[in-house]
């Protein structure tokens, strides 16, 4: 199917910087957001052309990206799931995949639903938030529910391709416990981090004058969207907990062999940094 048509539900970080990295790529684009003020900011600031408080327009979409905060992506696909052509593609922006998928596959309504997960964001919230470029090369998962055929995702595929995003398909089980290691439980890690300083009585002031760029990379995520990350821990919170005793395990087996004189170690201990090196580039951007 040809997608000339499509709806972006949601208009904050993510929302926004999809509208904006659609622009000018073909397709008649249209804003939906819960407020006003959202709705009238996009139409301001020229990130989107057709935007309104008004969820009936998702009527003419031939495809439509939920991007919602996570806790509101259920009653979205319920709220638009009567109102689409049904030829309509539907997909989302959520962190965490296996509840929605569920959700979707345990339907008896029947909608063209491929879940999806950007691999891009910023620690901003809002339509203010949104920022060009956001998706260009940024991973995009996607997890197919079982009534998406391959046509729905090779066209939703060819969409993400035209603002530079790299699809990449996964089992939404799978996806749920990869992003516990790689982004949820490193969050859950930054906010301790920076707790831990912030209420250490008798150098914490000290730590926090001396703290450099080591400090700032490492708690990042501790600035994390209250709701985004609040959502994640409470929907994923067994991958976290998992992901949190792996790491404490490698972190007491790095501990006990720490040892310059130990070869084994140091073998090691190189593969490691070497294969870290091999992740980015100079200027901090994924090499595969
Ligand atoms: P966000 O900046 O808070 O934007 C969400 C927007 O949704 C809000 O600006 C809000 O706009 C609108 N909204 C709230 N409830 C709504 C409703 N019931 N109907 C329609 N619009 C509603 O959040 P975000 O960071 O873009 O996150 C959106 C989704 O992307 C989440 O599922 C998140 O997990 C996912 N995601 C986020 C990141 C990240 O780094 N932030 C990365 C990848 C994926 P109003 O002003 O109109 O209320």
């Amino acid at each position: 199917m040809k997608i000339k048509t499509i709806a972006v539900i949601g208009l904050g970080l993510i929302g926004g910087s999809l509208l904006k990295a659609l622009k000018d790529k073909g397709y008649k684009l249209i804003g939906i957001s819960r407020r006003q003020s959202t709705v009238d900011k996009a139409l301001k600031d020229r990130i989107v052309r057709y935007a309104s408080i008004d969820i009936n327009l998702v009527k003419e979409a031939d495809l439509v990206f939920i991007c919602t905060p996570i806790n509101k992506t259920i009653d979205t696909i319920e709220l638009i799931k009567d109102k689409v052509k049904p030829t309509c593609i539907i997909t989302d922006a959520a962190s965490l995949k296996g509840f929605v998928l569920e959700h979707v596959n345990n339907s008896a309504t029947k909608i063209r639903f491929v879940g999806g997960h950007p691999m891009a964001g910023t620690e901003n919230r809002g339509i203010e938030a949104a920022v060009d470029g956001l998706f260009n090369k940024a991973k995009w998962v996607l997890t197919p529910s079982k009534w998406s055929n391959d046509s729905d995702i090779l066209d939703l595929q060819k969409v993400l391709i035209s603002i530079g995003a790299r699809p990449i398909l996964a089992k939404a089980e799978a996806h749920d416990k990869a992003v516990a290691l790689i982004s949820h439980m490193p969050m859950l890690i930054s906010q301790a981090l920076f707790k831990s300083v912030s209420e250490n009585q008798e150098v914490g002031d000290l730590a926090f004058k001396l703290a450099a760029s080591g400090f700032r990379d490492m708690t990042r995520l501790s600035m994390s969207n209250v709701e985004m990350a609040s959502d994640m821990i409470n929907l994923n919170r067994d991958n976290i907990m998992s992901a949190l005793v792996d790491v404490i395990r490698c972190a007491n087996d790095l501990n006990e062999n720490f040892n310059t004189e130990n070869s084994d170690f140091i073998h090691k201990y190189g593969k490691l940094i070497k294969l870290r090196k091999e992740m980015y580039n100079s200027d901090g951007n994924n090499i595969t």
